[in-house]
Formats: structure tokens, C-alpha cells, sequence
């Protein structure tokens, strides 16, 4: 449930709800936030008076419900998508950032085509112990020098809690890995900062949990949070996970959050990856995320599903098709 209540509300009163029903307390300006468990609160006479507003829920997706607030709006640096914006946001770049050239080949590819997020990971959370972890924070000050060439925004990946602040430092955007979707270091790291969170979605979670992590981070004071669906594990193996745009519709249908969906991943492929994108763009998600190297063959992670950087162009022009279609904003 969540309240809204004034700001005169005396302290001994949020403590009550924090300790007796586990509340997640936020001062706004105007009001005070306390979200509590999904049973419904038996408000005392004591606090009453003090309720502005009350929204009670069947489920702990409470903060990200559509029923509490309209669809809310998200910067992903100087750029917003989410609300009433329309806009469709491409991120592309490729899985991990190898040396200066390959990502600053990739920087001028994107210019090129208008993209203005690149998306390179530095804290690889990998498999195997065998393969490449990432070039840690070297990648990250090579993220920086290609934030101020080329004026991009950094989308980049936080892969446990000992490096998070060292990511919140350099990126604009932090990504949460579906692999980390229930670390909890990274959830509360994420809801302490006012950077824009990308979450995505654990492979083997449902929707609910999925949301419930989501609610960690605004719970804990960000409400700047994207969700990133990416592919889950079904039994097919012919994919290397399930693109769930059923989960998509689900999310658009019940949820406040800006969504992106992540083709690459879900595929495992390059093939498909333009049909993906196009579909997803029909469906009028905020933003795309797309693996895309120079070499993809010699790429250090990831090798089968980035696309080149001419396919990169093609399947700008192809979202370009179906987002005039729908009159959506490409940014
Ligand atoms: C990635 O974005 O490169 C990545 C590892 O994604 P995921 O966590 O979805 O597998
Ligand atoms: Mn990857």
C-alpha cells in the first residue's frame, strides 16, 4: 500500500510504519511517501488525519504501477523518453569495450546514424571464469574520453556492488545485468544515487519479480529507473532465450516505467536482430538496445549476435520505416 502523507505527520507516526509494517519512507517536497507491504494497512486513528492519499495494491508492484502514477518520463542524459513523449531511444554499442580504436570506431559509427548513447560494458559478468572480464576501469576512462569527443551518453554495466560506485562515477546511465537483477548491493547502491537505472530482466524471472527488483531501487529513493527486457530461458534452444514481447505488453499495460528492449541478447544471433527491432519498435517501446562492433567475428564477448556497422545502418533506416509509421521520435 502506498500513502501519501502531509508533512506535518509526526515522527512517532512514520516510525510506527516503518517498524510495524516494514514501510519505505521518502520525503517529497509536498509530501511524505510510505510504501508498506501489499496487505492493506489498518491506519490508526493516530494517523489518520494526516493521509492525503491512499493507494492500496494486490501485489508488492506498487511504486512502478500504472494505477499509482501515469507513465513516467526518464532522461537518459540530455535526452527524455517515457510520458507522453513519444520518443524512441537507441542505444547501441558493443558488448565490451576492447581499445580505443574499436570504441572509437564505434563512437563515429553511431554519429553517424544519429545515435547518441553508446552502451559498452567494462565489468563483464561472464559464465565461465575463463572468459574476458572486462577492461574494468581502464574501459571506463575510455568511456570518458569518448563521452567528450563525441558528446555520447554512457550506458554501462555495474557488475557487483564492488564496483558500483566506481561506475555511478563514470556513467550516466548504470545498467543492471540480468544476472544481477537480485543483487541486492547494486539495488540499494542504484536507489541511493539519482542516476538513471537500466534494469534488466533477470533471465529466469517473471515479470513480478522483475517489478519487485525494479521496486527496490524506487523504493529506496530513484524513480529513475528504465526496464530492459532482454530474452528469457524457455526450452527452446534453437535462440539463445526467448524475446518475451508478451512480457513487453504486459509491462506497457500495467507499469509506469520506460521500457527497452534488448534484441541482441535474447536472439544470441546476428541474423534476426533488425526483424527484432522492427517488431519491438511496432510495439512503441522508449528504446531499443543493440550489440554492434566493427569486427563482430573478433569481438572479445558476444561474438555471434553483434551486428556490423553496416548492419547497424540498415536497421536505423528500418526502425526509421516503422517509427514514421507510428509518428514516434527516434533520439
Ligand atoms: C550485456 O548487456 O552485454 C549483457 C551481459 O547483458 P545481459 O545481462 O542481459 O546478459
Ligand atoms: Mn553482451
Amino acid at each position: 500500500m502506498i500513502l501519501h502523507l502531509e508533512n506535518k505527520t509526526p515522527s512517532g507516526c512514520i516510525q510506527f510504519l516503518e517498524n510495524k509494517h516494514f514501510a519505505k519512507i521518502i520525503f517529497h517536497e509536498d509530501y511524505i511517501q510510505a510504501v508498506t507491504t501489499k496487505d492493506t494497512v489498518i491506519i490508526p486513528d493516530s494517523i489518520a488525519p494526516y493521509v492525503i492519499d491512499s493507494w492500496p495494491f494486490d501485489s508488492d508492484f506498487q511504486l512502478g504501477n500504472i494505477e499509482y502514477k501515469p507513465r513516467r518520463s526518464v532522461h537518459i542524459g540530455n535526452k527524455v523518453i517515457g510520458g507522453n513523449t513519444k520518443n524512441l531511444h537507441l542505444i547501441a554499442g558493443p558488448c565490451s569495450v576492447e581499445s580505443k580504436e574499436q570504441i572509437t570506431t564505434v563512437a563515429k559509427a553511431l554519429v553517424k546514424n544519429g545515435i547518441t548513447s553508446i552502451r559498452a560494458g567494462c565489468f563483464k559478468p561472464r559464465t565461465s571464469p575463463y572468459s574476458f572480464m572486462g577492461l574494468e576501469k581502464e574501459g571506463l576512462l575510455l568511456l570518458n574520453e569518448v563521452r567528450e569527443e563525441f558528446g555520447l551518453n554512457i550506458v554501462t554495466e555495474a557488475r557487483d556492488a564492488t564496483n558500483i560506485d566506481l561506475v555511478l562515477q563514470h556513467a550516466d546511465v548504470i545498467q543492471i545485468g540480468t544476472k544481477s537483477m537480485y543483487d541486492h548491493g547494486i539495488l540499494a547502491a542504484c536507489g541511493e544515487s539519482d542516476k538513471t537505472i537500466m534494469l534488466k530482466r533477470g533471465f529466469g524471472s517473471s515479470l513480478q519479480e522483475f517489478l519487485q527488483a525494479a521496486e527496490f531501487i524506487m523504493s529506496a529513493g530513484n524513480e529513475n529507473v528504465i526496464l530492459c527486457e532482454r530474452g528469457i530461458r524457455t526450452f527452446e534452444s534453437k535462440t539463445r532465450f526467448t524475446l518475451d514481447l508478451c512480457g513487453v505488453a504486459f509491462l506497457k499495460h500495467h507499469c509506469n516505467l520506460p521500457i527497452i528492449v534488448d534484441p541482441s541478447h535474447a536472439l544470441g544471433h546476428r541474423y534476426g536482430i533488425i526483424d527484432l527491432s522492427k517488431a519491438a519498435t511496432a510495439m512503441e517501446v522508449d528504446g531499443l538496445l543493440i550489440e554492434t562492433h566493427p569486427f563482430p567475428l573478433e569481438a572479445l564477448s558476444d561474438a555471434s549476435q553483434q551486428i556490423d556497422l553496416k548492419e547497424l545502418e540498415q536497421l536505423c533506416s528500418s526502425v526509421q520505416c516503422i517509427a514514421s509509421g507510428l509518428s514516434l521520435n527516434i533520439i
